[in-house]
């Protein structure tokens, strides 16, 4: 059977089309295709993600092959503005990933979470079973493998409905690109989620998520990142020679 894939408008920025649409919206898109089986990539984008796949094209390859790149993070909506195209919402990795977790619990899906560090990931299942005591938890491995044969197999083996892979970039998408043919899923790329849902960091409050600071608490908390976010000021500056 072939299905027409949902097209969202774009805006894309520095070469990035991310999708215009809302959290809600476009959950519901993911539960549709993961029911019809579909194989669905999908990458949630900040600015450094931006920044790494203009000054890498191999890169900028392998996530232009995604069904939907989502605007993740404050920097993303701030770029649209500029280019006078406002995008609707940002769309986090995080966010995203506890609709589908939620999801997943109501309906006795399957997930395959592969990623972060061994005591992290000891503690995510612990979290999940609590949690999502209906999620079928196809596998769980951490992400500091030397090669991902035995992860590759046990994918092949469970065909889970939806493969997380919380690597950090580039690895992450690298990771999905290389073994997406392996099963008909949902594959996502999640950064640091594992830390959060676990426990080990702590997401920022509320407060300072609808404050547009989601960024500041991080660094406050991890200081090492304000290296990181030393592309932001390039990034909002090649958003407007672009213009
Ligand atoms: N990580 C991993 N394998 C690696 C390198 C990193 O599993 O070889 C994990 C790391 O432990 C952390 C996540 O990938 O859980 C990256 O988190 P970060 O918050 O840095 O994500 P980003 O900001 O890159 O999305």
């Amino acid at each position: 059977m072939f299905i027409l894939k949902f097209q969202f408008s774009t805006v894309t920025v520095l070469g990035i089309p991310f999708i215009n649409t809302t959290n809600d919206t476009f959950v519901h898109q993911l539960f549709e295709e993961i029911n019809t089986d579909q194989n669905i990539f999908v990458v949630t984008a900040n600015p450094e993600i931006v920044m790494y796949a203009d000054e890498h094209p191999e890169y900028a390859e392998i996530i232009k092959q995604a069904d939907y790149i989502t605007p993740d993070g404050i920097g993303i909506i701030k770029g649209a503005q500029i280019l006078g195209q406002p995008l609707q919402e940002r769309i986090t990795g995080y966010d995203t990933f506890l609709s589908l977790l939620d999801w997943a619990d109501a309906n006795h899906k399957s997930a395959f979470f592969v990623g972060a560090k061994p005591e992290v990931m000891n503690d995510l299942r612990t979290t999940l079973q609590e949690k999502y005591p209906n999620l079928v938890l196809a596998g769980t491995y951490d992400g500091y493998f030397e090669t991902d044969e035995h992860i590759v197999a046990a994918i092949q083996l469970t065909q889970p409905d939806m493969v997380f892979a919380a690597l950090g970039f580039p690895k992450q998408e690298e990771f999905i690109i290389k073994n997406r043919h392996l099963t008909n899923a949902l594959w996502m790329g999640l950064g640091g989620s594992f830390d959060v849902l676990s426990g080990h960091v702590q997401r920022a409050p509320k407060f300072w998520q609808r404050a547009h600071a989601e960024w500041l608490y991080r660094v406050l908390k991890e200081p090492w990142r304000i290296k990181r976010l030393m592309v932001l000021p390039k990034y909002l500056s090649k958003v407007r020679k672009s213009k």
